[in-house]
């Protein structure tokens, strides 16, 4: 039998379900391995493991019974973003230091109604602004594939522990790229479904209108299973959409005949990583040798797609992050009046990144400027949808890289926060135009970093995503490769 901690989530369901392994067997696998391992790579930032070994025991009680769940007793991996009840969650804020989720986010309820169980806390940028984790004010974390390099971010730590074998899949969270920039960075596959596709319900806001809860997997199959678990409508979160939960993992092929994948020019700039662009675009080959046709496309919004959504996320930012005050959310310090409690509580609650945008978000939004910024803003925004509605006339999906570049290194970009936010070029389209986007790996740098294709689909399109991911990726090996994490084995 292979190492239980290599296995996919499908996998490890089907074993435990089979009785090959008990779910006590594959936590306490897990739960050693992070142990051994997670020191070196810094996703977890808590690991409930008396919890997890009380629900595994639970769940193999289950199972003797007879009951049977699709993920009954495999553990997942949680960001921190995400109420977990009676788990702390501090969204990589020191602002959060103390508080305790009083309920299950909905996304987290469906997990356990499905039999899996929550393993710890996933370290993240600051309430998920970022794309390096390097903004968490928690710790850092570290790429598996390369332990001076950045996982990308918001969610580093799902990606992180996903690629770590430190939790078979993970919950992550995605406003402008942040499930599928880590995913890429870290050579596993990161599914942000259409808005609306999963409830919000429990996950800390950063920007209501872009936010989606997504999972973070070790290839394509997993991600729809998991899709499958926690979609559907809620009566909790308004904007959910009146769906049933989806049933993709049912529906996926390994041809690609019949399909029009378009490819738009924008999506391969100056600039670019030139072993991104060779990879995706033997990618792009590699799916039309799979039966499908390709349609060169034009979205010529794009050019505008970073300048509008660092408006509307911020903007969206500045009004939610009002409640951590010291009051209503937010650990207290004390000042003179209330007023001045409020000032040092978020002075010395938020962290350099969450306070610009803070900042920014506020300007946009105030009189005088609200038309020329924001309200111009919310008009490319849907232009930009416009462009996408327009392109899947002619194509059923769209190919791009997910990342203009691999991961980089530690402190490369946290000195240009504009540098920082063109790593998201190619992801935060998608958060603006309210469609689905998956990444998946394409390939390997040289130096062994990976690469990510992305896969865009419109409005509920998640079964043509994931139909093409799947279809390319079982006709690779990309998804097999584990990182050499040797060096940290042992490591005191
Ligand atoms: N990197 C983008 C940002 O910093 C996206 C983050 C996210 O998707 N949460 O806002």
């Amino acid at each position: 039998m292979s190492e239980p901690t290599t296995w996919t989530l499908a996998e490890s369901a089907r074993r435990v379900r089979e009785g090959a392994i008990s779910s006590l067997e594959l936590t306490d696998a897990y739960l050693d391995r992070i142990d051994r391992l997670d020191r070196a790579i810094g996703a977890y930032l808590t690991v409930d493991a008396d919890g997890a070994r009380a629900q595994a025991r639970a769940a193999d009680e289950r199972r003797s019974r007879g009951e049977r769940a699709p993920l009954l007793g495999v553990p997942v991996g949680i960001k921190d973003v995400l109420n977990v009840s009676g788990w702390p969650c501090t969204c990589g804020s020191r602002i959060l230091e103390g508080y305790r989720a009083p309920f299950d986010a909905t996304a987290v309820e469906r997990l356990r109604a499905a039999g899996a169980i929550p393993l710890g806390i996933l370290n993240m940028d600051e309430f998920a602004m970022g794309s390096s984790t390097e903004n968490s004010s928690r710790q850092l974390t570290r790429n598996p594939w390369d332990l001076e390099r950045v996982p990308g971010g918001s969610s580093g730590g799902s990606a992180a522990a996903v690629a770590a074998d430190l939790c078979p899949a993970a919950l992550g969270t995605d406003t402008g790229g942040s499930i599928r920039q880590p995913a890429a960075l870290c050579g596993c596959v990161g599914l942000k479904p259409t808005y609306g596709r999963v409830s919000r319900y429990g996950l800390v806001a950063y920007a209501s209108s872009l936010d989606q809860i997504g999972p973070l997997t070790k290839d394509v199959r997993d991600a729809a299973l998991l899709h499958d678990v926690i979609s559907g409508r809620d009566p909790r979160d308004s904007t959910s959409l009146d769906l049933p939960p989806t049933s993709l993992a049912s529906g996926l092929g390994r041809e690609l005949t019949g399909m029009r994948l378009g490819l738009p020019a924008e999506y391969f700039i100056d600039g670019m990583d030139p072993e991104v662009e060779t990879a995706v675009r033997a990618a792009v080959e590699q799916c039309k040798a799979l039966g499908a046709e390709i349609v060169p496309i034009s979205l010529p919004q794009t050019r505008y797609a970073i300048a509008t959504y660092y408006i509307v996320a911020t903007a969206e930012a500045s009004a939610n992050l009002a409640r951590f005050d010291g009051v209503r959310y937010g650990r207290r310090v004390p000042g003179e009046d209330p007023i001045d409690m409020v000032e040092r509580t978020r002075a010395a609650g938020f962290g350099p990144e969450v306070k610009r945008r803070i900042i920014l978000g506020t300007y946009v939004l105030s009189s005088g400027y609200y038309d020329a910024y924001y309200l111009r803003a919310l008009k490319v925004r849907r232009w930009i949808r416009a462009g996408f509605d327009e392109a899947f006339r002619s194509c059923d999906a769209l190919l791009t890289p997910t990342s203009p570049s691999p991961a980089f290194r530690f402190g490369e970009r946290t000195g240009d926060p504009l540098q920082m936010y063109l790593s998201d070029i190619f992801t935060v389209t998608v958060n603006l135009a309210g469609i689905c986007g998956v990444s998946l790996p394409c390939g390997f740098t040289k130096a062994g970093l990976p690469i990510g294709l992305q896969v865009i689909g419109p409005a509920l399109g998640e079964a043509a995503i994931l139909r093409v991911a799947h279809a390319y990726e079982q006709s690779t090996e990309w998804h097999t490769r584990r990182p050499n994490l040797a060096v940290g084995e042992g490591a005191a």
